[in-house]
């Protein structure tokens, strides 16, 4: 009686752990990303926000200061949609900044996580949809210093105390001055290798003011307030930490990629 007692709690056992096993599911390690990338900025104050994923042209271009011959606006690189007068799918985060300024007072910092399209053709580094994450501060008296320190702080905390930043001119329409950031290759250490192409450093987010333009376009008197954007392209990162060779992979829906996660 014993033994058959035994044998029953052994399968029903091995029943249990089959059921629970079929019920455990994984996270994707694009949201492994994201939840990274956002944590310490949400431990900083800064509050989520969000936006539709179909937007109108105005949101996605016009406010944030993209002039309407820019030559991302051409079919090349963005999806239109049909039978809908000037709405596109979203190809940056950003678009959700002239949302948010519309509706709210200064000062503010928020993130925007989201998903984004682009109408290019795909191979191992391009997709025709990936994932940003944004983050907007305006307020009085906000400077390039605040910028800087904001983010080298937040760096600090996602990657370490020792962790070697530079800032470098770069244009995005809706930013000026315009910088790109880079840090050094967490691979090499700064000595070159495959991963940073040989230069020592990884590009880790585009950053800027924000342009004058896009303040009084979403009614925020931009004698008055500044503020300061940044963004950064959540596959890419989530490539490089985890040595994913092909950004397709990642939307395949393949079991096999997020099992291992
Ligand atoms: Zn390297």
């Amino acid at each position: 009686m014993q033994v058959l007692s035994f044998i029953i709690s052994i399968f029903s056992g091995i029943i249990a752990s089959t059921i629970m096993e079929t019920q455990k599911g994984h996270t994707h390690p694009v949201t492994h990303i994201i939840n990274d990338i956002a944590r310490p900025l949400i431990e900083m104050g800064f509050e989520v926000a969000a936006g539709p994923e179909m937007e109108t042209e105005q949101y996605n271009f016009d406010i944030l200061n993209v002039p309407r011959d820019h030559p991302s606006r051409d079919m090349q690189d963005t999806f239109w949609v049909k039978g809908l007068k000037e709405t596109v799918l979203r190809t940056q985060t950003s678009a959700v900044q002239g949302r948010y300024m519309e509706t709210k007072k200064p000062p503010f910092k928020i993130i925007v996580p989201g998903r984004v399209f682009r109408n290019e053709a795909t191979d191992a580094t391009h997709d025709f949809q990936f994932h940003q994450v944004e983050g907007l501060v305006v307020g009085e008296d906000v400077t390039m210093a605040h910028l800087k320190g904001t983010l080298n702080h937040y760096l600090r905390k996602l990657y370490g105390d020792d962790v070697q930043t530079q800032f470098r001119p770069g244009f995005f329409p809706f930013v000026e001055p315009g910088v790109e950031i880079d840090m050094v290759c967490f691979k090499c250490g700064g000595d070159g290798c495959p991963t940073c192409k040989q230069s020592g450093w990884i590009e880790i987010l585009g950053a800027g003011m924000v342009h004058p333009n896009v303040l009084n376009a979403a009614g925020i008197d931009a004698t008055r307030y500044q503020g300061f954007a940044f963004g950064t392209g959540v596959e890419r990162l989530a490539m490089l930490k985890y040595g994913i060779t092909d950004i397709r992979l990642m939307s395949s829906g393949d079991l096999r990629l997020v099992n291992q996660f």
